[in-house]
C-alpha cells in the first residue's frame, strides 16, 4: 500500500514536471491531475474485472492482475476455497445424518410449526401410507387421518405416546403402530412412529392364555368346591362318601393333567433347542407309549363294550437325536388322542417308515368321528377344541396338538394333519434326516 501511494506520488511529480516544462502557467496541475485520473480509470477497469470474476460464481480462473489487486484477489480466493470446503463437510454430515435417519427401522417426520412435513424417512412413509417427496409440506392431520391421532396432536400435551392403525396400502397385514411427538427448536415437532403390532399381539395372546388357563382351572375347582360342600353339609353313608371322593379326584387329576401340560408348554418355550448329539432309540421310546395307550384304551372301556385294536410297528435299529422327554410327550399325545377319540371297537394304528431321503416319518391312523376341514387349521392352537365337552370328558386338556408341534418346530420336524369328517384322522410327524441315525446301515 505504501509502496503504492509513493509510487502514485512519484509518477504524479513527474507528470507535473513534465507538464510545466511543455506549459509553464497550467501543465504542473494538469500534469498531476491526469496521473490521478488514469490510476483511477486502471483501478476501475481492475475493479469490473474481479466483480465480473465473483458474479460468474467464481467458475473461471480469476482474472491475472498484479499489486493490491492481485493481492486481493489471492486472498479472495483462499477465503472462498475454504469456505467451500467446509460447505462441502458440512453437507456430507448432514447427508450421513439423513442416511442413519433413513436406516432407522423407527419412522422419522420432521414438523414445521404449522404442523406440516417437512421431512419424513421411508419407513414413517410406509407407517402412515405416505409418499415421503409428493406429501412434503402437506399438513400432516391431512394425511393421518386417526381421530385418536388429532386429538393428541391438538392436546399439545405430548405425554407418552398413543396407538393408531396403520395406513399404508402396500402392507399387507394390519399394523398397529405406536406414534409419539416431541418438541424441539421454535414450535417445531418430532413425529416418531414405531411398528408395535408383534407387541400388541403378544399382548392379546398372552391375555387370551392367562383367561384360559383360569377358565379351566375355574372348572374343576368349582365342582370340587360343591363335592366339598356336599361333604361337610350332608349326613352321607360311606358307598356315597366313597362315590364323591373319586368324583373329587377326577376333577384333581384333570387339574394336574393340566398343570402338567402348561409346564411342558413352558419349559418348551424357555429351554434351549434340543441337542443333535443325544440318541432315543425308538423301540425302547414306542414300548412306553404302547403300553400307556393300551392301558388307556382298557381303562375307558365300559362293560360290554368291543375293545379298541390297536396295531404298532416300530422298525428296529433306529435312533432319532433329539430330548426324550418332550419326543414321548409329542408322540404319546397324538396316540393318546386316536385311542380317546376312537369309539369301542375301532382300529388305531401307529407306524413308523423311513422315507427315500432319510427322513423318519411317525403316522398315527384311527377309524373316529373325524375332524370338519374348517377345524383343521386350529387344531394346534392353545385350548382349541372341537367339541369341548367330548375332550373333558376323556381327560382333555387342550393342549396337546399344541405341544406336538412346537416339539416338532424345536426338533426341525413338522406335525401334518389328514381328516375328514366321519371318516377318521391321520397324524403325521416328520423328523429331517439330519435327526434320524440308522444302526442297521452302519453295521
Ligand atoms: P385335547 O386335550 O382336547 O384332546 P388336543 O390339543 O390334543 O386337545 O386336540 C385338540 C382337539 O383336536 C381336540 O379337542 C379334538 O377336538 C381334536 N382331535 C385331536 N385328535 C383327534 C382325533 N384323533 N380324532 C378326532 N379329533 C381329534
Amino acid at each position: 500500500m505504501f509502496s503504492r501511494t509513493l509510487g502514485l506520488f512519484f509518477w504524479m511529480a513527474v507528470a507535473a514536471l513534465g507538464g510545466y516544462w511543455l506549459h509553464p502557467s497550467s501543465g504542473l496541475l494538469l500534469g498531476a491531475f491526469l496521473v490521478c485520473f488514469l490510476t483511477v480509470l486502471k483501478d476501475l477497469w481492475k475493479g469490473q474485472k474481479l466483480t465480473h470474476w465473483l458474479r460468474h460464481n467464481n467458475v473461471q480462473e480469476p482474472p491475472d492482475m498484479g499489486g493490491i489487486w492481485g493481492d486481493l484477489i489471492d486472498r479472495m480466493k483462499r477465503l472462498l476455497n475454504e469456505q467451500r470446503k467446509l460447505t462441502k463437510s458440512e453437507q456430507q454430515r448432514l447427508q450421513d445424518f439423513l442416511l442413519a435417519i433413513q436406516a432407522s427401522p423407527n419412522g422419522v417426520v420432521l414438523l414445521d410449526p404449522e404442523g406440516r412435513i417437512e421431512w419424513c424417512n421411508q419407513t414413517a412413509a410406509l407407517h402412515l401410507g405416505m409418499d415421503a417427496k409428493r406429501d412434503l409440506m402437506q399438513h400432516v392431520v391431512h394425511l393421518v387421518r386417526d381421530p385418536v391421532f388429532k386429538k393428541y396432536l391438538t392436546s399439545e400435551a405430548y405425554e407418552g405416546e398413543v396407538i393408531i392403525d396403520g395406513r399404508s396400502a402396500s402392507l399387507q397385514k394390519a399394523v398397529k403402530l405406536s406414534v409419539q411427538l416431541h418438541s424441539y427448536g421454535e414450535n417445531r415437532n418430532l413425529l416418531l412412529t414405531r411398528d408395535v403390532t408383534a407387541v400388541a399381539h403378544a399382548d392379546a395372546m398372552r391375555r387370551d392364555f392367562v383367561a384360559n388357563v383360569s377358565h379351566e382351572i375355574r372348572t374343576p375347582l368349582t365342582v370340587m368346591s360343591g363335592f366339598i360342600e356336599t361333604l361337610q353339609s350332608l349326613p352321607l353313608d360311606a358307598a356315597e362318601r366313597e362315590k364323591y371322593l373319586e368324583l373329587m379326584s377326577v376333577q384333581a387329576l384333570r387339574m394336574q393333567d393340566l398343570v402338567n401340560d402348561l409346564l411342558i408348554l413352558s419349559q418348551l418355550e424357555g429351554s434351549n433347542l434340543p441337542s443333535s448329539s443325544d440318541p432315543v432309540a425308538l423301540d425302547s421310546l414306542m414300548s412306553g407309549i404302547e403300553s400307556e395307550a393300551r392301558g388307556l384304551s382298557e381303562a375307558q372301556m365300559h362293560a360290554g363294550d368291543e375293545p379298541q385294536v390297536l396295531h404298532f410297528e416300530v422298525p428296529e435299529g433306529i435312533q432319532i437325536l433329539g430330548v426324550a422327554k418332550e419326543l414321548h410327550s409329542a408322540i404319546s399325545n397324538l396316540v393318546n388322542n386316536a385311542v380317546r377319540y376312537t369309539p369301542a371297537g375301532g382300529l388305531i394304528t401307529a407306524l413308523w417308515t423311513l422315507l427315500p431321503d432319510q427322513r423318519i416319518q411317525f403316522t398315527v391312523v384311527d377309524t373316529g368321528p373325524g375332524i370338519a376341514s374348517e377345524h383343521l387349521p386350529r387344531l394346534t392352537e392353545r385350548f382349541y377344541r372341537v367339541d369341548r365337552s367330548r375332550s373333558r370328558e376323556s381327560g382333555g386338556t387342550g393342549l396337546g396338538l399344541a405341544i406336538a408341534k412346537h416339539v416338532m418346530q424345536r426338533h426341525g420336524g413338522e406335525l401334518k394333519i389328514e381328516s375328514e369328517l366321519g371318516k377318521g384322522s391321520r397324524f403325521t410327524l416328520i423328523f429331517p434326516a439330519s435327526r434320524v441315525v440308522t444302526l442297521a446301515s452302519e453295521n
